[in-house]
């Protein structure tokens, strides 16, 4: 931990402040949409199913692929949705496909459908195109819980169970009542082999709602402390998490070496790209530590969600009003470099703490104000609000020159954020639950201008100069080289 060393104090800002947090507090909408996530225990015959309706999903995805490709190259048609649900009818019904037509046939329907919308994405310019799957690679399946049919969510205490079409009854543990109308469920398994259910509601009843203690607070996310409150707390990112990634990384390097030794047992010069197609075989150890790296992926995975759901529920429960950066996730990833690659290693985490509070302020009635990525909150003076533009990336402590206030820097960010976002709210664009709002910073060619992406101009969002060009590219390019094999079929 760091000296705490600071500091100017922000209770001037706080007392005028409190005013606006009571002037904000909104009512949470009368009902809402969740998820239900839960651990499911099916059989061992049907998580043999399970196992092989999500090859087949890939199986699918990817046979829509070449059927859409093939059709664009021939003769320029463009396959809809509605073709390719027709064209999968036939190729259900053909006899070399038939084991097709012994799966249930919904999650094919929601592939299909998650086919179109993935192409749509692309030709709006926002997403990359649709690509083939790789094998492992999908551990899920949707079904929809027809709405006509009663009982197939059966619940008793902590005993729950759910009709899958073509799986049978699948038993699941309940962890907190299922509210609300239960609309479809998908079906998963994680790297350590646990089986998931997640179920989507809607007509949920919110749930009550209490008077937070704090009108407001702000939040400095970052990746050595995940946050900085403008109370003074640092919440420190979790130890063992850090120490779990350092052993991750020695699996990995475990099976690099054995995968090496395979290739090499197999006459391939491992130094060298394998020739497409070769498959490695998989010896027993290999297994052994496949299985070990999944397992502790799985547990890396609970800790931070722990984590994260800990804080969010925290902060939540705390404040009326929530002031948070509007950091540009999407952004810092597409950058290039190490410290860009640090950011984003850390940016899944923030934009997912980000997400949780946005729904949990919905849920209690709490207003979430997002403060604009070029506002420079780390290098305005909380005390002055003077801007010291000579603020470095390693620098945790400054000192205001104007008014000789001694600064944490993440502290002081905390404050500025809480301070701006007030004022957004304040300003008239006012706060209705859940959604969150933007604002333009003063100075563009401040530190996250940079972070964000060096090639944006100062003061533009730098996610707007990508677009043109991606929109521009002719959509399905008749690629050979990336293709490759095709198993057919799949599974
Ligand atoms: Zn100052």
């Amino acid at each position: 931990m760091r000296p705490d060393l600071n500091r100017c104090d922000g209770r001037a800002a706080r007392w005028t402040l409190r005013a606006i947090g009571e002037a904000v507090s909104t009512p949470s909408p009368a009902t809402l949409e969740r998820a239900y996530r839960v651990r499911l225990r099916p059989t061992k015959a049907q998580a043999r199913v399970l196992s092989r309706l999500f090859g087949a999903v890939r199986g699918v995805w990817n046979w829509a692929l070449r059927e859409k490709e093939a059709a664009w190259r021939a003769d320029g048609t463009k396959l809809s949705g509605i073709d390719l649900s027709r064209l999968f009818t036939t190729l259900r019904q053909a006899p070399e496909t038939a084991w097709l037509g012994e799966l249930p046939r919904e999650p094919f329907n929601q592939v299909l459908r998650n086919f179109d919308t993935a192409w749509r994405n692309f030709f709006s310019g926002r997403v990359r195109r649709p690509r083939r799957k790789r094998f492992g690679t999908v551990q899920s399946a949707r079904f929809t819980l027809d709405q006509r049919r009663r009982g197939l969510v059966a619940v008793q205490g902590k005993h729950g169970s759910v009709q899958l079409d073509g799986i049978g009854r699948v038993r699941f543990r309940v962890s907190e009542p299922m509210l609300g109308r239960l609309r479809s469920v998908t079906v998963s398994r994680d790297g350590a082999g646990r089986w998931f259910a997640c179920f989507t509601a809607d007509g949920v009843p919110t749930p009550a709602t209490f008077t937070a203690m704090l009108p407001s607070i702000g939040v400095d996310l970052g990746l050595r402390d995940t946050a900085a409150l403008s109370t003074g707390e640092k919440v420190a990112a979790p130890k063992h998490l850090c120490h779990a990634l350092a052993t991750l990384r020695r699996y990995q390097r475990h099976y690099g070496r054995q995968r090496d030794a395979a290739a090499r047992r197999q006459g391939l010069d491992p130094g060298r790209a394998l020739p497409k197609g070769t498959r490695i075989d998989v010896s027993n150890r290999m297994r052994v530590t496949r299985q070990r790296i999944g397992h502790l992926h799985a547990r890396i995975a609970d800790r931070r969600r722990d984590h994260q759901h800990q804080l969010t529920a925290r902060l939540v429960a705390s404040a009326q009003v929530i002031c948070i950066e509007d950091l540009a996730v999407k952004a810092m990833g597409r950058s290039t470099g190490w410290r860009a690659f640090r950011r984003s290693v850390g940016d899944a985490g923030l934009g997912e703490i980000r997400r949780q509070l946005v729904y949990k302020a919905a849920w209690r009635g709490r207003v979430v104000s997002a403060v604009g990525r070029f506002y420079p909150s780390s290098k305005t003076c909380s005390a002055c609000g003077h801007v010291y533009g000579g603020l470095r990336r390693n620098d945790d402590h400054w000192v205001c020159r104007p008014c000789g206030a001694a600064h944490d820097r993440d502290y002081n960010a905390a404050i500025t954020i809480e301070r701006e976002g007030l004022r957004l709210l304040a300003e008239g664009s006012g706060g209705d639950a859940g959604s969150t709002r933007r604002s333009r910073g003063t100075d563009a060619r401040g530190e996250f201008a940079c972070a964000a992406g060096s090639s944006s101009p100062a003061g533009q969002p730098s996610s707007s100069n990508r677009e043109p060009d991606r929109r521009a590219a002719p959509p399905p390019i008749p690629s050979t080289s990336r293709d490759g094999p095709v198993n057919a079929g799949g599974g």
